[in-house]
């Protein structure tokens, strides 16, 4: 049986309905192609190396903050750093950042930012501590 010859396209040439991922125009040309043109393809990088950038910009901001927060508290409560975690809510802490999370066997997980770690001692109370990447976890 004999094909038409203009049936027939290379291997890496078809119309995709993909569209161009800065611009929305529907691609033609090769399979794994996802920008019209050079020109489009810069410009979605750019922008998203930026959106990255904020990203990381703004998770860097929270974390100082919160180093910032437990050492200020370290100063105020200065009796074994047991602090109170509406006192850092109040200041702007965010419970929700930290550089690292180190699982302790026969205690509460020490959740370090930085170098200063705080675990939860009780409902609504935290202790602070002084950290370093030495320091034993126990
Ligand atoms: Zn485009």
């Amino acid at each position: 049986m004999m094909s038409h010859p203009y049936a027939i396209e290379p291997d890496d040439t078809i119309y995709t309905t993909l569209n161009c991922m800065n611009c929305g125009v529907t691609l033609i040309g090769r399979r794994d192609k996802k920008f019209c043109d050079d020109h489009c393809r810069s410009l979605f990088h750019n922008v998203t190396s930026a959106a990255h950038y904020n990203l990381i910009r703004k998770t860097h901001t929270i974390l100082r903050k919160n180093r910032r927060i437990l050492n200020l508290a370290m100063s105020v409560f200065q009796e074994q750093h047991v602090v109170p975690a509406h006192w850092l809510m109040q200041r702007g802490f965010s419970f929700q950042h930290c550089t690292q999370k180190i699982d302790c066997k026969d205690d509460s997980p020490l959740l370090v930012c930085y170098d200063v770690a705080y675990r939860w001692r009780e409902q609504g109370v935290v202790q602070i501590l002084f950290w370093s990447a030495d320091s034993r976890a126990a």
